[in-house]
């Protein structure tokens, strides 16, 4: 902590008392830092808040974090409560890919930088964004589909709309999966949007479609909150471990589940390397330092300065070099069920 001490007398004033507390007036200059979470629904933005809050400090800064639990509405007012606290940067996760341009640019007006945290704003020319590699994501996914089965029908359930990343994932899995649908190798049986990436939605789609007797070979899942949907309709079934089933995030039921066999895969995002580039990078930001970034990314209108952080591939035979070695889980806990 950096507590400075402005002795009045060396301004000028003689005979001061400096035993005195009026005479000493304590200045707290650490870097503050606003971090506005869209949600913490699901289980991964728990770890992104606490590894962030820890980084911040261990460099010295403070934090303020606020969650909006999906309400674009309480995500503005929190990032004007923010503002008010007098922070030097927002890191923002957008609950909503466009309206949170909103709060981008009343923080810009006064001053304040802005990281766009894992998901982007558009258009809103924040100053830096900081990411996994999206379009990989959907790619793994895509990728374990077909190392799995060569044919048959699939099944997509997308995240909101509302998300940015669920375009990128989108992007990943249909550079994969369209030459083996024009081949005809591939069929789309359906694909959907849940809102607010909602696991009941991914839950009803699968069981409609499986009371109609349709057959599905393998689902892509946006991430394992569907992912967990998909398994509890495919269970009512009888097919979990059947149909095939991919997600991203490795959620600490989803790792149990790829484990069981009822999940073939998830995509692991080490959040340690997300949450220690958003600290380092505001900290740069609140100094007026260069980020030195070279990648970016097209909001729609500028170009945005990308950190971007790999995403590894996780099924049963390298579950415990990955998660379980870098202590994303622990092992007993993945195991626990099986
Ligand atoms: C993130 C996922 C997350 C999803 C739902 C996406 O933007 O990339 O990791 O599961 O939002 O919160």
């Amino acid at each position: 902590i950096l507590i400075h001490l402005t002795i009045q007398s060396l301004i000028g004033e003689k005979n001061i008392n400096t035993m005195d507390p009026s005479n000493i007036e304590v200045v707290d200059n650490r870097i503050k830092i606003g971090f506005s979470l869209g949600t913490l629904k699901e289980e991964r933005w728990i770890k992104d808040r606490d590894i962030l809050m820890g980084k911040v400090k261990e460099l010295g800064a403070e934090i303020i974090v606020q969650n909006a639990n999906n309400d674009d509405q309480d995500q503005l007012k929190q990032v004007k409560y923010l503002l008010d606290q007098g922070i030097d940067v927002l890191i923002i996760v957008p609950n909503d890919l466009e309206k949170a341009a909103t709060a981008v640019e009343m923080a810009k007006r006064q001053g304040v930088k802005v990281i766009s945290y894992d998901r982007l704003v558009l258009k809103s020319n924040v100053d830096a964004y900081i990411s996994f590699d999206n379009v990989k994501v959907g790619q793994m996914m895509a990728q374990a589909v077909l190392d799995h089965i060569q044919e048959g029908q699939v099944l997509v359930i997308n995240g909101a709309t509302s998300d940015y990343n669920t375009k990128m994932i989108k992007e990943g899995y249909d550079i994969v999966l369209q030459p083996e649908v024009k081949s005809g190798r591939i069929r789309i049986i359906s694909e959907e949007w849940a809102p607010n990436w909602m696991s009941e939605f991914a839950f009803k789609v699968t069981d409609e479609l499986l009371q109609n007797e349709n057959a599905i070979h393998a689902i892509i899942a946006g991430n394992d909150g569907l992912a967990d949907g998909i398994i509890g309709a495919l269970s009512e079934h009888r097919l979990a471990g059947k149909t095939v089933v991919v997600g991203q995030d490795a959620d600490l039921a989803a790792c149990q589940r790829v484990v069981e066999g009822t999940q073939l895969m998830t995509v692991y995002k080490p959040i340690g390397k997300l949450t220690d580039a958003a600290a380092e990078l505001a900290i740069k930001l609140a100094k007026g330092e260069p980020l030195g970034l070279e990648s970016t990314i097209y909001d729609g209108k500028y170009n945005i300065p990308y950190f971007m952080v790999a995403p590894v591939a996780v099924d049963k035979e390298n579950i415990d070099e990955t998660i379980i070695k870098d202590g994303f889980h622990m092992g007993d806990e993945v195991y626990r069920n099986s």
